[in-house]
């Protein structure tokens, strides 16, 4: 073990558990409700809220034909509050909190979504994830638990109790899970050009997936990061988001029927 004056030292203990709480914990999300499902409660909110006001400013205006110090201090008091439970209540009618599972469930849940049946994900955006998250949740189980441990150990408590030798190590890796987790659990969307890619002609590619022999387009596009590439073996186009207009332009030209 290192001597604990080392700055990164600490650092990497910092890290390693943020990154362990991160696949631990469960997370929580605010989430945008459905406007039209709100819209007349947020109405009725409104009304109150300016009869609420109205009222507060005449009993100001009592106060202050009156020289009324103390009635117009209540009613400023009381208008603070109106303000504050109105916000309030607004921001309760428009969002609302999602309490999602551990990213470490998420990724067993990945695993066992993508093994249900019928789930019908033989079409070109079949996606390798249920291996990826199987080969991920492999690597933490191989890192964490003990296999000498009299009882078989769960993986939640085994990472949470971890303490690896080597910390600095054991950061990099622990973030590279949460790195592949979240890729797992909320993937980048993907979509495809049925047209040969205007640099080797190539229309389709044959890709194996979980064993599978899939047919793929060769261009295939990724919407979330913005890039689009053609996955030809001997082909290394690649076009980013700016270049988006020449490809699309470069396919028009290939008349080639779909
Ligand atoms: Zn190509």
């Amino acid at each position: 073990m290192t001597e604990p004056t080392g700055q990164p030292v600490t650092d990497s203990g910092v890290r390693l558990s943020a990154a362990i709480d991160q696949l631990l914990l469960a997370e929580t999300r605010e989430l945008d409700r459905d406007q039209s499902d709100v819209r007349r409660q947020l109405a009725d909110e409104q009304t109150s809220y300016l009869a609420d006001m109205t009222y507060l400013a005449e009993r100001i205006r009592d106060g202050a034909d009156r020289a009324d110090e103390q009635t117009i201090e209540r009613a400023r008091t009381a208008i603070d509050e109106v303000v504050d439970r109105h916000r309030s209540r607004v921001t309760a009618l428009t969002t609302t909190t999602a309490r999602l599972p551990s990213l470490l469930d998420q990724l067993h849940d990945a695993v066992t979504s993508a093994n249900g049946v019928g789930n019908g994900s033989r079409g070109p955006h079949r996606s390798p994830l249920n291996s990826t998250a199987v080969e991920v949740l492999t690597d933490i189980r191989r890192t964490v638990v003990d296999p000498d441990a009299d009882e078989p150990q769960q993986l939640h408590v085994a990472l949470a109790a971890w303490r690896p030798a080597d910390v600095d190590a054991a950061a990099e890796k622990a973030e590279r899970w949460v790195i592949d987790a979240r890729a797992i659990v909320s993937p980048a969307r993907w979509t495809e050009a049925a047209r040969p890619c205007p640099n080797c002609g190539t229309r389709h590619v044959f890709v194996t997936e979980d064993g599978q022999r899939i047919r793929k387009a060769a261009i295939q596009v990724n919407l979330t990061e913005g890039y689009a590439a053609c996955i030809a073996h001997s082909c290394s186009a690649w076009w980013d988001r700016t270049r988006f207009t020449l490809l699309a332009a470069a396919l028009e030209h290939e008349d080639v029927p779909t």
